[in-house]
């Protein structure tokens, strides 16, 4: 069985202050919601602050991104050590932001998620095409090229989620329909499939993400094949965050 994981990317919002107020609101909103994994990825700074407010609590912290190293003069950089440290169960890799800002290659994204995988964190691996890339009719070339390049020498030691993450959907508040993303999730699956196994694709979660929020989410989730959501711009407000997640648990009743 696949729980369903929704995901809040904070991006780079909140101060410690910020971040505390908004984890406490969280957890209150959702003392009584079941079935569902939460994960909140507040900013580095943020990280221990926000793993105080919900240790204790079924509610897991990510950080948003990680370098390959374990320490040494890399200057502003973050280990998986240390995450790992502060209490880290995720880390989300290769986000299209990451990608386009800071020029992320698929190699890179390769290193992070394999030093990731091996100090014992399970990585979010964001895939995604661009719209010029969906208008070429490249949508599964990219996503698979991504994809095959960030799993290239991993053999299933370890945990990891898959965002599907179109990047046209991204902070636009156009999300794919359920049916497009269903359509690249069972391609993801069917590739993992080939690249481990069966039983490591059918129990890897694989998410969509884009303009996600408590209206669409089940346009989504009504598809058993999608595990839940990573949520952007929806997952800095308690109320639209705390929404999403509500509405995720009741598909084990649907
Ligand atoms: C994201 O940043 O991963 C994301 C999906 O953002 P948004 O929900 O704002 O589109």
């Amino acid at each position: 069985m696949r729980k369903v994981l929704i995901a809040g990317n904070w991006k780079m919002h909140k101060t410690n202050e910020e971040a505390e107020a908004l984890a406490k609101e969280i957890l209150r909103g959702l003392a009584e919601t079941k079935g569902v994994e939460v994960a909140l990825c507040p900013p580095f700074t943020a990280l221990e602050r926000v793993k105080k407010v919900i240790e204790g609590s079924e509610i897991a912290l990510g950080a948003q991104n990680v370098f390959w190293e374990e320490e040494g003069a890399f200057t502003g950089e973050i280990s998986p050590k240390m995450l790992i440290a502060i209490g880290c169960k995720y880390v989300i890799i290769g986000h299209s932001e990451r990608r386009k800002y800071f020029k992320e290659s698929d190699e890179q994204v390769n290193r992070k998620l394999s030093k990731a995988i091996k100090m014992g964190l399970i990585p979010i691996l964001c895939v995604g095409e661009t719209l010029e890339e969906r208008k070429a009719n490249k949508t599964w070339s990219v996503v698979e090229r991504q994809l095959t390049s960030a799993l290239n020498g991993f053999q299933g030691e370890g945990e990891i989620v898959v965002a599907y993450e179109p990047v046209w959907a991204i902070g636009t508040g156009i999300p794919a329909t359920g049916e497009d993303a269903l359509e690249v999730i069972l391609k993801i699956r069917e590739r993992l499939s080939e690249l481990l196994n069966e039983s490591f694709a059918s129990s890897t979660r694989i998410l969509y993400g884009g303009s996600v929020t408590p209206d669409n989410i089940m346009e989504f989730l009504k598809f058993k094949e999608i595990d839940g959501a990573l949520v952007g711009g929806a997952s800095v407000k308690s109320e639209s965050f705390i929404g999403i997640v509500k509405k995720a648990a009741l598909r084990g009743e649907t």
